[in-house]
């Protein structure tokens, strides 16, 4: 094939190679160590609900139930949301819907990597505020770059992946202030984060979209389920480019059955989540050279002296995290929090390479 044929904007992307995993305990991409159908309500209704499934049929473009089901959950109509498939068809859809070759993205940064790649396809320019030393994000300097750029899409991941850290809504209603354009915040995390959702602020901002997912704390990545939620007028805008029959009947069916069952789910996953991130921020950030971000999110990023020395006593212990090549990210490893099993294997790690303070509180 010759390059020529390639999409411009794409021409210099690397090939995505994602090596063959070899550990046993997966910690490098935030999923859920519960599988949903494990709660035997949720599996009985799911099956209930596949039995009736008319695999012939085309899926209901609009997912007009799970839509229902969905807007029960967030406090808000029907029409406000846009189910897709993940968060990451959102993200897509919102740059198909409003990006013009030429046109800003801006990004603080380090963040979500999708937004500044779909941006790239696209043949935006992407603008990168980064921030302050410790990764505090510094809000006053991205509002200056939205007042100064007025890009056409900024994206505010709240709370930040990779670095865990949240803003409270009010610093996300200066920034939807500011903007004349459409803002973006990106709510995957949210339910880690004892939080409110931005999502009210949409009565008061038409450029606010706001991205949920159900792959972080529903653990349903494996079934491919986020939405988008806005103005009325902006799903509708969103829904000009997407395909017609985009989300799968059974995604549609177990989004339905997994928002019945929500509490029960949410009830069980999210308590012990934030129970071990809080005990391995503690333990870690016990030991000498490491630092520790504090997190709202189910993943705690962690700066070490040696980077790599800690892959690899991870790799050997059987433990697969998420690292970085990114030079802002330097030595700094992501680790999912899963169950205390694996916070104290962890923990086991940490302990084979670095001293332990002593007189810590
Ligand atoms: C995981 C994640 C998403 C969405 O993931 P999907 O599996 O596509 O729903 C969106 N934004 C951020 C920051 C994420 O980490």
């Amino acid at each position: 094939m010759k390059t020529e044929w390639l999409r411009q904007t794409i021409r210099d992307f690397e090939p995505y190679k994602v090596p063959e995993i070899q550990e046993h305990t997966i910690i490098n991409a935030n999923e859920s160590p519960y599988n949903i159908l494990d709660f035997p309500s949720v599996r009985a209704d799911f099956l209930k609900g596949l039995d009736e499934i008319k695999s012939y049929r085309y899926p209901d473009p609009y997912a007009e139930d799970l839509r229902k089901a969905l807007a029960g959950y967030v406090h808000c109509r029907p029409g406000q949301i846009l189910a897709t498939n993940g968060g990451d068809e959102t993200i897509s859809l919102i740059l198909n819907t409003f990006i013009n070759p030429g046109d800003t993205v801006l990004v603080h940064t380090p963040t979500f990597d999708i937004y500044g790649i779909d941006a790239t396809v696209l043949g935006a320019r992407v603008v990168h505020v980064p921030d302050d030393d410790g990764y505090c994000r510094n809000a006053e300097k991205l509002q200056q770059a939205i007042a100064d750029m007025q890009p056409k899409v900024t994206f505010v991941c709240n709370p930040n992946n990779p670095t865990g850290s949240i803003w409270p809504v009010a610093v996300i209603e200066k920034l939807l202030q500011t903007a004349d354009n459409i803002v973006v915040v990106d709510e995957a995390y949210l339910e880690f984060s004892g939080q409110d959702s931005v999502i009210p602020l949409m009565d008061r901002y038409d450029n606010l979209i706001v991205i949920r997912t159900l792959s972080k704390a529903f653990g349903l990545a494996g079934f491919r389920l986020g939405y988008g939620v806005a103005r009325e007028d902006v799903i509708d805008a969103l829904s000009l480019t997407k395909l017609s029959y985009h989300l799968n009947s059974v995604t549609q069916l177990m989004g339905c059955v997994a928002m019945k069952h929500r509490d029960e789910i949410l009830g069980h996953n999210v308590p012990p989540t934030i129970g071990n991130r809080d005990y391995l921020e503690r333990e870690l950030s016990g030991f000498e050279g490491v630092t520790v971000y504090p997190s709202a999110t189910n993943f705690i990023l962690v700066r070490v002296p040696d980077g790599p020395a800690l892959i690899a006593a991870m790799k050997k212990a059987d433990i697969c995290v998420r690292f970085y090549s990114a030079k802002d990210l330097q030595n700094c490893i992501r680790l999912t929090v899963t169950t205390r099993d694996v916070a104290d294997r962890i923990l086991a790690v940490f302990r084979s390479l670095y001293k332990e303070v002593a007189g810590r509180a």
